[in-house]
């Protein structure tokens, strides 16, 4: 086992107006995932407080505008997939129903609207509605691979939770994609534990959990088979990966993993809220069946303003640079998720 948690702490002088202009240093740090080797920055020196944000002036306007999800509509606008792809055109699972996306940016791109519910508070999000929605995600990428075994070889099940998320719509749903080619980020998830495996003789996965347990600054607990911890390297404020070991393909993945994946989420939206984090972005990542020294795996991340109602948490450092950053240190979101599981 070869897992390295690389940091460097950066200290920055200047005369400070706030202390007459006292001489101060102040801390940053630079960390690389222990697995892609990508660069985070984190400025912990600024004090992460969020105020209690009210969706309800968003909710209104999106309901007096028009909602395609809302159960008295969905069934007469929306798509439904063709007879040769899935003969029934909708695919449901308890409140979910899985339909095409009207707009794709991938070859199988599939929307599950999660509930017949307009606006689902953060608080209200249960378990079972995540585990249907998921249920129905996974049907269509098993319908996709099996309709279309290269064109649909990678896969992800994703989700935007209100608006500073990117999400469109506040309906909740979730973004259901497969592809010939890998994204970007995914790609170098799949070489890298590959390329771990191969160096190192095992599973970097396996190998994390080991090494989180161990160390115990960023290792929050287990739901079902499935482990949590807070990133060592973020890719934005609050990240937390979930890993189930032993599994790596679409078609090994069970009710009952996914009903750990849900419980897990679960602990840490009610996190979130508790912190006033009241948007997320949230994706399982797959591997194919060829792929070596991969586990299936969950992450979620914070969204914020930090002005009310305008604003957005990424900038030129994200768009321009690809160096993700965040104000919130792991081992402090670790210590404040600890007591959610
Ligand atoms: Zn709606």
């Amino acid at each position: 086992m070869s897992i390295e948690f690389k940091k460097v702490v950066n200290k920055s002088s200047y005369l400070d107006p706030r202390k007459k202009f006292e001489p101060q240093t102040v801390e940053t740090e630079i960390r690389w995932d222990p697995l892609t080797g990508k660069i985070s920055r984190i400025f912990p020196f600024r004090n992460l407080i969020l105020h209690r944000h009210d969706w309800t002036p968003f909710v209104e306007e999106s309901k007096k505008r028009f909602c395609p999800f809302c159960p008295d509509v969905l069934e007469t606008v929306t798509p439904k997939f063709t007879p040769d792809f899935a003969p029934e055109g909708r695919i449901k699972v308890g409140d979910a129903v899985a339909i095409p996306n009207l707009n794709p940016y991938e070859k199988y791109a599939s929307v599950v609207v999660m509930s017949s519910r307009h606006y689902i508070p953060m608080e209200e999000i249960d378990v079972k509605l995540m585990v249907d929605s998921m249920q129905a995600s996974l049907i269509y990428l098993q319908k996709a691979l099996s309709y279309d075994p290269a064109g649909a070889a990678y896969s992800s099940i994703n989700w935007n939770y209100m608006p500073y998320s990117g999400g469109s719509l506040v309906h909740p749903h979730l973004q259901v994609l497969a592809g010939a080619e890998p994204c970007t980020f995914d790609k170098q998830l799949l070489d890298s534990s590959a390329k771990y495996y191969q160096t190192e003789h095992g599973n970097y996965w396996s190998d994390l959990i080991t090494a989180e347990k161990n160390n115990g600054d960023r290792y929050l607990g287990q739901t079902g088979g499935v482990h949590w911890v807070s990133a060592f390297a973020p890719r934005h404020v609050g990240e937390v990966i979930g890993i189930l070991p032993g599994k790596q393909t679409i078609n090994e993945l069970t009710e009952t993993d996914l009903a750990g994946f849900a419980a897990g989420l679960k602990n840490i939206i009610n996190y979130y809220h508790s912190i006033n984090i009241v948007s997320f972005n949230a994706a399982i990542y797959f591997a194919g069946a060829e792929d070596t020294g991969y586990s299936i795996h969950a992450r979620i991340i914070g969204r914020f303003t930090i002005f009310p109602l305008v604003g957005s948490d990424i900038t030129h450092m994200q768009v321009l640079h690809d160096d993700p950053w965040t104000v919130a240190l792991p081992e402090s979101i670790a210590e404040g998720l600890k007591k959610y599981f």
